[in-house]
């Protein structure tokens, strides 16, 4: 009686991890193309440069006042190591911080919804998964114990069988067939519970079967989401910002700790500095291994200062 050979095995291979890491590209456009007029064109005779903020794109849903504090963070990030002031806000100046929405942010707004709604779904998913678990153990303690009695069981019914046979050997007497009889009824009422049992570890295993393939199902669903979602992102390069010479335009960001950075890397450029390659640095072309929240230069980027300045 091998009942619980139907359990399925639940397959939750998620492919989660690839969606995490696609790369966000800072501009290549830079400091460092040859149209680019040379640096020191772009300071005033203060040795300073000056700026002033642009047009903001109201799809973007930043003021002019967070715009303005964001810039003086990233400011901050550049005068803060060097201890000098680098950069005046003043309306005559030439240099111009821009947002301009695109089909770009769209893109990352939905990247960013998607993200979060696969995190929702990986988190339920993990929630399910663990009550399976606790079902299966349950499930195997239930048919355990199920197999328990079903060898009590049969035991006893060997038992009977033997004192049978040997009394018949021998010629019962009318107390041994009345306490022969008595043994077969409960034997007989023993098997009916066992009947009984079994019935309802059959149940309980057709309902977790019928779980456990929701679960498959469920988590093949999610793996597919994800595979559209790193088809449809991983790879994509986003140019969030340019520094052209005379302005700064930002096409993208997925929140201010990230336009903050952004900001900070093209206000490098406008310093007159090239792309560096430390992952971890302000000028690195990639946005990606360094701390957004918690950003302070790198000392490859403090070397590309000490270097023009
Ligand atoms: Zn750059």
């Amino acid at each position: 009686m091998n009942l619980v050979k139907g359990i399925l095995g639940i397959a939750m291979g998620l492919l989660l991890g690839m969606w995490l890491l696609n790369q966000h590209h800072v501009p290549s456009a830079s400091g460092q193309t040859s149209t680019t007029p040379s640096w020191s064109s772009r300071l005033f005779g203060d040795g300073k440069v000056h700026y002033r903020l642009g047009a903001i794109d109201a799809r973007f849903h930043l003021s002019r006042a967070e715009l303005s504090l964001l810039t003086r963070e990233a400011i901050a990030l550049w005068e803060g190591p060097m201890a000098k002031q680098m950069f005046v806000e003043d309306e005559a100046a030439p240099l111009t911080i821009s947002l301009v929405y695109d089909q770009i942010q769209e893109t990352s707004n939905q990247q960013v919804s998607e993200e979060e709604q696969l995190s929702r779904d990986h988190s339920s998913h993990e929630s399910q998964q663990q009550e399976y678990e606790t079902q299966k153990a349950r499930l195997q303690s239930q048919q355990q114990t199920f197999e328990e009695h079903l060898s009590e069981f049969q035991q006893r019914q060997q038992q009977y069988q033997d004192t049978l046979s040997q009394l018949r050997g021998q010629g019962a007497d009318r107390l041994d067939e009345a306490r022969m009889e008595v043994a077969r009824v409960q034997l007989e009422q023993q098997q009916q519970s066992l009947q009984r049992e079994q019935d309802d570890l059959n149940q309980s295993i057709q309902s977790f079967n019928a779980n456990a393939s929701e679960l498959n199902q469920a988590a093949s669903q999610f793996n597919e989401k994800v595979d559209r979602y790193n088809q449809r992102y991983s790879g994509r390069s986003f140019h969030k910002g340019v520094y052209d010479g005379k302005s700064i335009t930002i096409y993208e960001f997925r929140n201010r700790d990230e336009l903050r950075l952004v900001l900070a890397h093209e206000l490098g450029h406008a310093l007159g500095l090239n792309h560096s390659n430390d992952p971890q640095g302000l000028m690195y072309p990639v946005l990606q291994a360094q701390n957004l929240s918690n950003f302070h230069l790198a000392s490859s980027d403090i070397s590309l200062v000490l270097q023009r300045h």
